[in-house]
């Protein structure tokens, strides 16, 4: 057969609160039309993020209630560590309750004033614990990876030469280099297990360890399934592994790829910095066996990673954003491709060239959006990225309004309802008007920023 189903039934449901067009006329302009600022219960189709919303499982839910909440050594921990190096074998596993915890932790043991930390694409909470300590966070994403429109099988992939040639000229201010699976900033695009082994080998040469941010691992390795040659018949779970064996540590969110509400983790093999990881996470996160998480969270996520890797979820996964970005193809919108992982990105630029970058198209398009029919997307462009540390405002390289999808949430009807109202927006493109911004704090402005309409639109 060729119709995918969602590989699952549904046992618990969540209502939503259906509203009425004025409704959300008024509800978008009393938030001063930044969606951060909405209720979410007057959202009816949540696409801000794929992060913290996936529903869970039965057998999550059943783990949950064998949660032990033991101060130390909790069974639960030895449970969420077994189901760790299960799929990614590190010595040291270390729980923290996000992933930009873990990533705290490791800069603060290893960057610094003079450190540089390459990335193929560092995602903004990397970027700013890497800065925070003082250090340089450097982007090495191959070229296609920054085009909206270049095909290539693996966008996510890391620059080689310039990783190479980095630390040929500097390896000795690069402590660690990292790894992002998949590219989150870069459209949730995929590295090729070429890629990560071929980083390896470079950092191997120079004596830097390679760590992989490895939110949506298996994403990353259902597309090398699909794409990369050699790995058509690999079971998922094999090609994770593999993965992993080429690196020396990792940082997670298990919000993403854990199936789980909150927790992440990092994992590694260095006994030194392990135990200064240990050290620091006790300051500010908790003991050891829990690390700022519940013995129930660590449950979920044990079982979330058992889940994670099954092959049918993959499928309905890779395809339902598949699907969602098929028929904006279909109908002209422009979006990033090849579609990514856990999202479809609109290219808000090349949609409403009638609105200047800065004044913003991409919240043009987002307001749209949730007025047309309660959808909420994120803008991804100037408002997120236009703000300079002087004061200054620059264009963002894209302009772009993503539309993220939890795991196991919507199904089919709920992302056709998404695709009407985007052919309901797109009918009437030219009718929308920028925004200027009215209000706004020093720094991260998107999630409080003030906005105001710059004109007539159809929908504002
Ligand atoms: C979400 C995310 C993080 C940070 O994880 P949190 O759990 O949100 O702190 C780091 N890197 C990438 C690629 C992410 O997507």
């Amino acid at each position: 057969m060729d119709t995918i189903i969602e590989p699952f039934r549904i046992k618990a449901v969540e209502p939503i609160r259906m509203t009425t067009r004025a409704e959300r006329t008024r509800l978008i302009r009393d938030a001063h039309y930044n969606l951060f600022a909405l209720h979410a219960d007057d959202v009816l189709i949540d696409l801000l993020t794929d992060s913290g919303t996936s529903a869970m499982s039965a057998a999550q839910w059943s783990g949950m209630m064998r949660g032990d909440e033991s101060y130390a050594g909790s069974p639960s921990y030895h449970r969420f560590e077994a189901a760790v190096q299960e799929l990614m074998p590190f010595e040291h596993v270390i729980p923290t309750h996000q992933g930009r915890a873990a990533e705290r932790i490791l800069m603060g043991i290893v960057a610094g004033p003079d450190a540089i930390i390459p990335n193929n694409t560092h995602f903004d909470t990397t970027r700013a614990n890497v800065e925070s300590t003082g250090a340089e966070a450097v982007d090495l994403v191959i070229e296609e990876g920054l085009d909206p429109a270049a095909q290539h099988p693996f966008k996510g992939n890391m620059d080689l030469d310039r990783l190479d040639a980095l630390l040929d000229e500097q390896g000795d201010r690069v402590p660690l280099v990292m790894l992002t699976i998949t590219n989150n900033s870069g459209g949730g695009q995929p590295v090729s297990m070429a890629n990560v082994r071929g980083a390896h080998t470079i950092c191997a040469r120079h004596g830097v360890p390679l760590f992989i941010d490895a939110c949506r691992f298996a994403e990353n390795a259902y597309f090398i399934k699909q794409r990369e040659p050699g790995y058509a018949d690999t079971p998922v779970a094999d090609i994770v592994r593999e993965l992993f064996a080429h690196a020396d540590g990792m940082t997670m969110s298990a919000k993403k790829d854990g199936l789980a509400n909150i927790g992440g983790w990092l994992a590694l093999n260095d006994d030194a910095w392990a135990e200064e990881a240990r050290n620091q996470l006790i300051l500010t996160e908790g003991f050891p066996t829990y690390g700022g998480l519940a013995g129930r969270d660590l449950e979920a996520i044990a079982v979330g990673l058992t889940e994670i890797v099954d092959e049918d979820y993959l499928e309905y996964r890779i395809a339902s954003t598949r699907y969602l970005g098929r028929a904006l193809i279909d109908m002209d919108v422009p979006i990033v491709q090849p579609v990514g992982g856990h999202a479809v990105y609109i290219d808000a630029k090349a949609m409403l060239p009638h609105i200047p970058p800065l004044d913003y198209p991409g919240q043009a398009l987002a307001v749209a959006l949730y007025v047309a029919g309660g959808i909420r997307g994120c803008e991804i462009g100037s408002v997120m990225f236009g703000q300079q540390a002087d004061g200054s405002e620059q264009p963002a390289q894209m302009e772009l309004v993503r539309l993220a999808i939890p795991r196991r949430v919507y199904t089919q009807s709920h992302v056709d309802y998404v695709i009407e109202c985007i052919a309901a927006v797109n009918a009437d493109k030219a009718s929308l008007s920028g925004f200027a911004i009215t209000e706004a704090p020093d720094q991260l402005r998107h999630f409080t920023a003030h906005f105001a309409p710059l004109g007539e639109s159809a929908f504002a």
